[in-house]
Formats: C-alpha cells, structure tokens, sequence
C-alpha cells in the first residue's frame, strides 16, 4: 500500500478523520508537494516537517483534527492565519471548494504569511497544486485580521497565540468558527480552542493540548498588544 494511502488509513482508523469531506481532502491533496526535496520521502509520516524561515508543516493528524473541527462546507469563505507552505490551506479549499464540484459553488481561502519567503513559497505550492484560483496567498500581519469588508465563516490559526484576538473574532459571521492554539510561545503550555460566536457572544471550547509555533505580529507574542 503507498505511504499516502496508509496515511489516510491509519487516521480514519484512529478516528482523527471522521466525515467523508474531510478523507477525500485527505486523498486528494498531496503532501508532498508541500515538504522541501530533502523531507520528500518522510511527506506522508505522520510528524511536523522543517519548511524553511524556522517554521514548519504541521502533522497531517493535526490538520485534519483542526479541519473536523472547523466544520467546514462548500461554498464557505475561510480566513487561514499561517500559510506556511499552503498544505493546510489546501486541504480546506479541497473542502469549501472541491475539485469535482462546478466553481460557481465553490468557496474561498485567504490566508495569511507574514513572512515574505513563506508567502512566495505557499503561493507557488498552490499553483503547482492547483488551488490557486481557490486559495488567495497575503504576505502581512494576520493577528489582527485583514479587511475583507465581509464577515468570514471560519478561520483557522495555525500559530500559537497568547490569547483570541478580538479583531480575529470580530471578523467571524454569526454562527461562525474558530480554530486556534491559544499558550505560551515555548511550544508547551499551549491548548487548541474551538472558538464559536453565539449571539455575537464569545464560546469557547478547549479541544487538546498542542505544540505549534509562536504567532507574531501586533497580535502575536512580538506585537504590542497581549491577550487578556
Ligand atoms: N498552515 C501551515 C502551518 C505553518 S506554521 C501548514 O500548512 O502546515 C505557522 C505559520 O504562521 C508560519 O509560516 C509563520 O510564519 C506564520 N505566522 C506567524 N505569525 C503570523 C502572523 N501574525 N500572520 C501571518 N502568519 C503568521
């Protein structure tokens, strides 16, 4: 059986993977269009990877665990804090946006790079992979957001920040969600939240404790402004 395949298996088996949508984004997008050359053999181990810039892929099991989470549909419009490589990234519009659906229903990802060499290299991941034209890469800030003049329906963060940023939230429609890694910068201490606005209200849900990298910028563990 190939590497991806048992991937797949192994995580539907340990109940990681539980909807249809989430495995057939799951199959169809392959990881190893995301990992450097040097890590390409090691792209369907069930482990974070080195993607340059100090930052890294996270774990497939991680991805599609945030992913459930999110409860994601076609046609929803997702904000991604943390492109890094674009993995995840694809693996949501795989979701919001499937390859064998017509485009007029298709959804949308913007996500968000702050660092410069990331952002090009997401950028050139998705085209290379095909999600260009449903995954819009930006290269700034996105603790604080970007101004979409919509409300989005989910977000995923996929670096650690000290607390919810309020304009993250702000920035959900009603009834949306939220995934992020909320704890110390050290990568230990850190817990994943599901986080869901009920009448305008903040509801929050701690999933499992998590390692991800430290969310930088204003929002961030760099920025001026600390959770509270
Ligand atoms: N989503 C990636 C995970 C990348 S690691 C995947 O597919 O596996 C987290 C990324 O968040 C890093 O690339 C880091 O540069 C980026 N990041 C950190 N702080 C950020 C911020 N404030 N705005 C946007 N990106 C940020």
């Amino acid at each position: 059986m190939d590497a991806h395949k048992s991937l797949v298996d192994r995580l539907l088996r340990l109940g990681i993977i539980r909807s249809e949508r989430v495995r057939r984004a799951a199959e169809r997008v392959r990881r190893e269009l995301f990992v450097p050359d040097d890590y390409r053999d090691m792209a369907y181990a069930d482990t974070p990877l080195p993607i340059g810039e100090g930052q890294t892929i996270s774990a497939p099991h991680m991805v599609f665990m945030m992913d459930e989470l999110l409860d994601l549909e076609v046609g929803h419009l997702v904000l991604e804090v943390g492109a890094g490589s674009g993995y995840h990234a694809a693996t949501v519009a795989e979701i919001v946006a499937p390859s064998d659906l017509p485009p007029h229903t298709w959804g949308t990802v913007v996500s968000v790079e702050i660092n410069p060499h990331l952002a090009t290299l997401a950028h050139h991941n998705l085209e290379a992979a095909g999600y260009s034209c449903r995954v819009h890469v930006l290269n700034m800030d996105g603790s604080a957001g970007v101004s979409l003049r919509v409300k989005v329906d989910r977000i995923l963060v996929t670096a650690a920040a000290p607390d919810v940023p309020e304009p993250l939230f702000e920035m959900l429609k009603e009834g949306g969600r939220m995934v992020i890694p909320v704890g110390s910068p050290g990568m230990w201490g850190q817990d994943l939240l599901l986080v869901e606005k009920v009448d305008g209200r903040m509801v929050r849900r701690t999933i499992t404790g998590v390692a991800f990298v430290p969310l930088r910028g204003r929002y961030g563990w760099s920025g001026g402004v600390r959770g509270g």
